[in-house]
């Protein structure tokens, strides 16, 4: 019987390095119960691990991962389950795709008003070039991957810390949903909303994050990510009594993206089926 799945993952569609085909493999071969493939604003990879989980055991869930406005810090939401060719969730896809392309090239304009010799074709160049990457998505990740090939940083890091990432001196801020914009889109598909890495809302103590929890759930949120490698086993511990107190689904998976963050494996930290038997009922698996 398979014990564990991971409902939190990128491929080569969005920033992650793996095809999504060559993800819904590695989770067949790691035996994982199922994989829910959570792409950055895109569903542009889920048709090829669809098709690449057809025969296989590993049952494969649709999934995207939203940002939302939360000016406290990040809010990303992972979406699961929904219908990929709802006509309501795609117009909310093809809103955050256009913020995109209407973000990198202010980026890519700030760097060469400081001197760097850039181009947006040669971004998107790059960006396709990936193994894997048929979705044309570009962002900050392909932005710094090109500054460091061009040795005008030392690694992707560093060329957040000083030009893309906030505060950099090539920073610009993305048009993003409001929660409640992102969970409605998400239940027209007939999807669930989960509430990705909590620590990241700079939520400060437990009784405010039960307060902003219980909000979201207001404004539409299904659940929360119990288990993220970010976790300590207490956190952890205390969203699953959060979920438990206030009504929520609960999720977790690895926020597995490759080589780019080279410490996370696929299907770590181990998601227990028992500790998610809800979602899955409500998944249908
Ligand atoms: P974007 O969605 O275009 O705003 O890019 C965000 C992505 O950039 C994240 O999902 C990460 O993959 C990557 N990223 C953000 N901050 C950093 C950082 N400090 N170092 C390396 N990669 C980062
Ligand atoms: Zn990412
Ligand atoms: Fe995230
Ligand atoms: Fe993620």
């Amino acid at each position: 019987m398979r014990r564990f799945v991971d409902f939190h993952t990128h491929s080569s569609a969005s920033d992650g390095d793996a095809a999504p085909d060559e993800l819904v493999r590695l989770a067949e071969a790691k035996r994982l119960r199922a994989i829910a493939l959570t792409d950055h604003d895109t569903i542009g990879g889920l048709a090829s691990a669809a098709a690449a989980a057809r025969g296989l055991t590993v049952r494969l869930v649709s999934g995207i991962e939203i940002s939302a406005r939360w000016p406290e810090g990040t809010l990303h939401i992972v979406a699961l389950g929904f219908d990929p060719w709802n006509a309501t969730l795609r117009g909310m896809l093809q809103a955050l795709w256009a913020a995109r392309k209407e973000r990198n090239p202010r980026i890519v304009r700030r760097l060469r008003e400081q001197g760097i010799d850039i181009s947006m074709d040669e971004v998107k160049r790059f960006a396709a070039g990936r193994a894997g990457a048929a979705t044309g998505f570009v962002g900050r990740l392909q932005i710094a991957q090109v500054l460091v090939r061009k040795g005008c940083a030392r690694d992707v890091g560093d060329a957040f810390a000083r030009y893309v990432g906030m505060g950099g001196s090539a920073y610009v801020d993305k048009e993003r949903l409001a929660p409640a914009q992102a969970f409605a889109g998400i239940r027209a598909a007939g999807g669930v909303s989960v509430l990705a890495h909590p620590p990241q809302l700079n939520y400060g103590n437990l009784a405010r994050l039960r307060q902003i929890a219980g909000d979201l759930r207001e404004q539409g949120l299904d659940g929360i990510e119990a288990y993220h490698p970010d976790h300590s086993p207490q956190e952890t511990r205390h969203y699953l009594d959060l979920a438990r107190a206030i009504g929520l689904l609960v999720s977790g998976g690895s926020d597995f993206h490759g080589q780019g963050k080279p410490d996370v494996r696929l299907g770590c930290p181990a998601v227990p089926v028992e500790a998610v038997q809800p979602l899955l009922a409500r998944l249908g698996l």
